[in-house]
């Protein structure tokens, strides 16, 4: 095994990922829809309102390419590794609404270890794209998995989602909590419980 799960999509080593986007025609629909709003963006204040939100959508939708190396587990370390309050933000893909919060990541090593602060990387890999909660909690517990074979993967993850709290049912404050586990942390209550109960502690 290379010991090297490659997560990065084009461009070079220091480029942002920013596949498929197009910030003139961004530009160009922002300024459509602030028209089908009933906006003027020949109004004052809004001129440049178009250009602004194109590059916010394009940096929220976009991350610094990265490498999950992994290292070889040579003091067979055979406990829980766990990474608590991971912080976050994404874009919920019904709304375009930003929802953020904290995950928690943890694997059991097999042969392979990865650094600690990897975890969080791949947490931002999935979470900097057009997103469900339930997805992203999924797409790090799998890429975890893939990358390391570890013997069990872990994922919590808890939001609050502006689309929540600002629109619809408005219940600021509330969050929503989701997991992924995968392997022994699925199939050995031991190892279950041991995880929910450090990163609920
Ligand atoms: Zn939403």
């Amino acid at each position: 095994m290379s010991g090297v799960a490659a997560l990065h999509a084009g461009g070079g080593p220091r480029r942002r990922r920013q596949a498929g986007i197009d910030l003139p025609r961004a530009e160009e629909a922002v300024r459509d829809l602030l028209g089908a709003l009933g906006r003027d963006t020949e109004e004052h204040g809004l001129a440049d309102t178009p250009r602004r939100v194109a590059a916010a959508y394009a940096e929220l939708l976009s991350c610094e390419p990265f490498e999950l190396t992994s290292f070889p587990n040579d003091a067979h370390y055979d406990e829980l590794v766990v990474v608590r309050d991971i912080p976050f933000h994404s874009l919920c893909m019904h709304h375009l609404l930003p929802f953020g919060g904290v995950a928690h990541v943890a694997y059991l090593p097999g042969e392979r270890i990865v650094g600690l602060s990897k975890l969080g990387r791949v947490v931002e890999r999935f979470a900097r794209d057009l997103q469900l909660q339930e997805r992203l909690t999924m797409q790090i517990a799998t890429c975890l998995h893939e990358a390391l074979e570890p013997k069990g993967v872990g994922v919590v993850v808890e939001a609050e989602h502006l689309c929540m709290s600002l629109r619809g049912v408005q219940k600021p404050g509330a969050r929503t909590t989701t997991s992924a586990l995968l392997g022994l942390m699925r199939d050995d209550p031991r190892t279950r419980q041991e995880f929910l109960s450090l990163v609920t502690a």
